[in-house]
């Protein structure tokens, strides 16, 4: 075969792709036929396609390229890595550099006594770390019954075995056996979608107590931990009504839970502080983190635990690790990234410039007809689109119908904008400026008002019964 390059034509690009290369959470036979967009370069929070197209990446990749595309130092920081140490592993009696610097950084940056940190190389692992990590700290106190994990419906942990089944993705849940045994779901605080009659503040509350009805109901010594996003990100963004996170921290503190901050989106500087968990007030026992630990130039990940968790874990042998934690070129290029986060005041951007803004035209959106609500929570947001505002409707056709064809404009407008459901949600570079704010919102108002022409045009504008 020939060499493969950026310079061959799209559409022999897009059949070799269809050919060989299966798509994650894709319908791999109708994409065949439509043919992938290629993406061939990047920069800043623009990327590049095949057709020379620059498209505005309002998602950062998969909500990890806080620190935006391009930047050499985390390029020259790897090749050098790479010529010193490509590879060695932390198993046997041995460590390296670049994992003590990068261990040593994250604990500095994490609240509280959350100061060790155990490697993977992405959430997915993180979180399969971390239902073996809390049910061998309760064996360890000799509570090995102490081993159910309470999640919620629609959160997104993950997309191994274990972690899927931390989750609570419903179409997940339906292939491949999972979850498995002793993962038990509450209900999430998603107002707008199944708030009902209750006011925001009444609603968070209730969800919240549905905790700890769900600890009584299981017994409180067998239940090992609860595991939460702050803010729930391939859930929609969901932002939890302010009642309900205090409500969980006291919870989880009367009755001795561990409470399992998933900062994989969240962490490092997403919500306007270094970490969710400070956004919304709570003090995790362990804190999952990938993608923006490394800005997504390198696959990285970890669970971060306090000082009490990895004295109970240190009594044993703990059987468990991957080839890749901690690995030396992933470490290094995620030093660097939080360097450059750091010096740069990247956090501070977000909280003082860049989300403000944001929050301000990203409000606004509820004025358009076709959105109900519009959250946002530093630099992730989200609207509900409903055929009627005021009654928070639902779209009578099948739930995703509508948000996939305003996905479909925004892609056609080159702008990246996801869909959960009838949800369009961001969460674009941290370092987006206010100028790309606004170039930012031309394309997301003209994709709304062509969905819209589009949705009433096949009949769509109609509410469920
Ligand atoms: C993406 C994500 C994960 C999974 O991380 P991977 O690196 O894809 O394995 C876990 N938790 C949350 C909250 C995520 O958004």
């Amino acid at each position: 075969m020939s060499t493969i390059t950026n310079h061959m034509p799209t559409a022999e690009l897009q059949a070799l792709d269809a050919a060989h290369h299966m798509h994650p959470f894709s319908a791999n036979g109708s994409l065949a036929q439509e043919g992938a967009r290629v993406i061939t370069r990047a920069k800043g929070v623009y990327l590049t396609d095949s057709e020379g197209e620059e498209i505005l990446d309002a998602m950062a990749g998969l909500w990890c390229v806080n620190i935006g595309y391009g930047r050499d130092e985390l390029a020259e920081v790897a090749a050098r890595q790479m010529r010193e140490l490509p590879y060695y592993n932390t198993f046997f009696k041995t460590t390296h550099v670049p994992v003590i610097a990068l261990a040593a950084k994250i604990a500095e940056l994490a609240p509280g006594d959350l100061n060790h940190v155990f490697f993977a190389a992405g959430g997915s692992e993180a979180n399969d770390t971390n239902i073996r990590l809390v049910r061998t700290y309760w064996a360890e106190k000799g509570q090995p019954d102490k081993n159910i994990i309470i999640s919620r419906h629609n959160a997104y942990h993950g997309s191994s075995v274990g972690s899927a089944s931390l989750g609570g993705m419903a179409g997940m849940h339906a292939q491949g056996g999972i979850p498995i045994p002793n993962i038990h779901h509450i209900n999430q605080p998603n107002w707008w979608a199944e708030g009902g009659g209750m006011s925001p503040e009444e609603f968070g509350l209730a969800r919240a107590r549905e905790l700890e009805d769900a600890i009584q109901e299981l017994g409180e010594d067998r239940v090992a931990a609860f595991i939460a996003e702050p803010v729930q990100g391939a859930g929609g963004v969901i932002v939890a009504p302010d009642t309900y996170w205090p409500e969980i921290q006291r919870i989880c503190d009367k009755y001795e839970i561990l409470l399992i901050a998933d900062e994989v989106i969240c962490g490092f500087g997403r919500t306007g502080n270094w970490f969710g968990s400070e956004t919304v007030g709570i003090k995790p026992d362990i804190m999952t983190i990938a993608k923006g630990l490394s800005s997504g130039y390198a696959p990285i990940g970890g669970s971060i635990v306090t000082d009490e968790i990895a004295e109970v874990i240190g009594g044993t042998e703990f059987n468990h690790g991957y080839t890749y934690s901690g690995h030396p070129v992933a470490a290094a290029v995620a030093l660097e990234n939080l360097r450059i986060l750091e010096e740069e005041k990247i956090v501070d951007h977000v909280r003082d410039v860049a989300a403000p803004y944001l929050k301000e035209k990203w409000e606004a959106l509820a004025d358009h007809p076709l959105v109900g609500e519009a959250k946002i929570v530093g630099m992730m947001a989200s609207i509900a689109l409903t055929p009627d505002k005021n009654s928070r409707a639902k779209f009578a056709s099948e739930p995703g119908t509508i948000g996939y064809i305003c996905r479909d404009r925004c892609f056609a407008n080159n702008l990246i904008m996801r869909h959960v459901g009838d949800r369009m949600i961001i969460s674009p570079p941290l370092v987006l400026t206010p100028a790309e704010i606004d170039e930012m919102f031309v394309r997301i108002y003209k994709s709304l008002d062509e969905a819209q022409a589009e949705i009433i045009e096949q009949g769509l504008m109609k509410a469920a019964a």
